[in-house]
């Protein structure tokens, strides 16, 4: 149960900030809800990282966003981790308990949120869901597969290594890593395709992946949402596959944050989501 501060602070910290869209986010859950709050952006380096928590309580904060390049080192810094921070070794919402620094990795929440939401039967068919990326978001997006019942995960990297590394956590009887070279040989199955690389991002690459022949029902999804339509959701969107966005995922994953800091669970509306398309497009 939680009720509604007043006067309460939070932030969004990393190195750079500026492309940080939270503040639009949270600005907007502010004004919708009416909270006496503020959430602001502020650049941390890296070497003032560890002084900027130990004063965190005393300029006034209820907890913060973190970003790149801090993700790992807030999660190292922290007195209390949640189990999604822990099963990810790195941090994107802090909150403040009796003075003691929290941590969680809401990434997780937002990404199977946003599935969910998106694409209910997800998890419905048998079949594999094949995940594209070994990087730090894929080690999330595997991470809440699992928790959410799937029983056959393949992790196609570039670097295989990186994708064997990855799996090693993980239960080895529902994930396997596979070749960057079997993407397409791999996916007849598939019921449920992922890009967590960065290919695509601002209209830069794709991940080579041929979606002729697979069965309309596939689901296939991007995290990255810079442009709105990658080149791999427009080429899945020309299968006559089924798409769904990264946006989703921003937007979902701002909630439990805003909730512990401003003591009020947010909704995701396509009103909010219209308001961070536009930023997005504008900038
Ligand atoms: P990361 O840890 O740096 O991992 C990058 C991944 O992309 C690795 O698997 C890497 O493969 C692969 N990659 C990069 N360039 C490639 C290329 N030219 N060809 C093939 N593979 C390539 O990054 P991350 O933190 O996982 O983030 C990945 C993306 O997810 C970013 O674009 C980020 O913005 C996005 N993201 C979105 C959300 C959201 O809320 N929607 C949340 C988190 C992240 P190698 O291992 O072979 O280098």
């Amino acid at each position: 149960m939680t009720s509604v501060v007043s006067n309460r602070k939070a932030c969004v910290i990393g190195w750079p900030i500026s492309h940080s869209r939270s503040p639009v986010i949270h600005g907007a859950w502010l004004k919708r809800y009416g909270v006496d709050g503020t959430y602001q952006k502020i650049a941390v380096p890296p070497d003032e990282l560890a002084a900027f928590f130990g004063r965190l309580a005393d300029d006034g904060f209820a907890g913060c966003n973190v970003t790149i390049p801090h993700k790992e080192a807030v999660f190292s810094l922290a007195h209390h981790r949640e189990p999604s921070a822990i099963a990810i070794g790195a941090a994107n919402t802090v909150w403040l308990d009796g003075g003691k620094i929290c941590v969680s990795n809401t990434d997780v929440y937002g990404f199977m949120t946003h599935l969910a939401v998106s694409a209910p039967d997800w998890n419905k068919r048998p079949g594999a869901v094949c995940v594209i990326g070994a990087g730090g978001a894929a080690r999330g997006v595997i991470y809440g597969l699992l928790e959410a019942g799937a029983t056959d995960v393949r992790v196609f990297n570039r670097t295989l290594d990186r994708a064997g590394n990855l799996i090693k956590s993980f239960d080895r009887q529902r994930v396997r890593a596979c070749a960057w070279s079997d993407l397409t040989a791999d996916l007849g199955d598939a019921t449920v395709i992922i890009n967590t690389t960065s290919l695509g991002m601002n209209g830069k690459g794709c991940p080579p992946v041929d979606f002729t022949g697979l069965d309309p029902a596939t689901i296939v999804v991007d995290i990255v949402y810079v442009p709105l339509e990658t080149e791999f959701l427009r080429r899945a969107r020309l299968a006559g596959l089924v798409t769904v966005d990264g946006l989703g995922m921003l937007l979902h994953q701002a909630v439990p944050g805003f909730e512990k800091w401003f003591g009020i669970r947010p909704e995701v509306t396509s009103e909010l989501r219209r308001l961070v398309v536009a930023d997005i497009e504008a900038h």
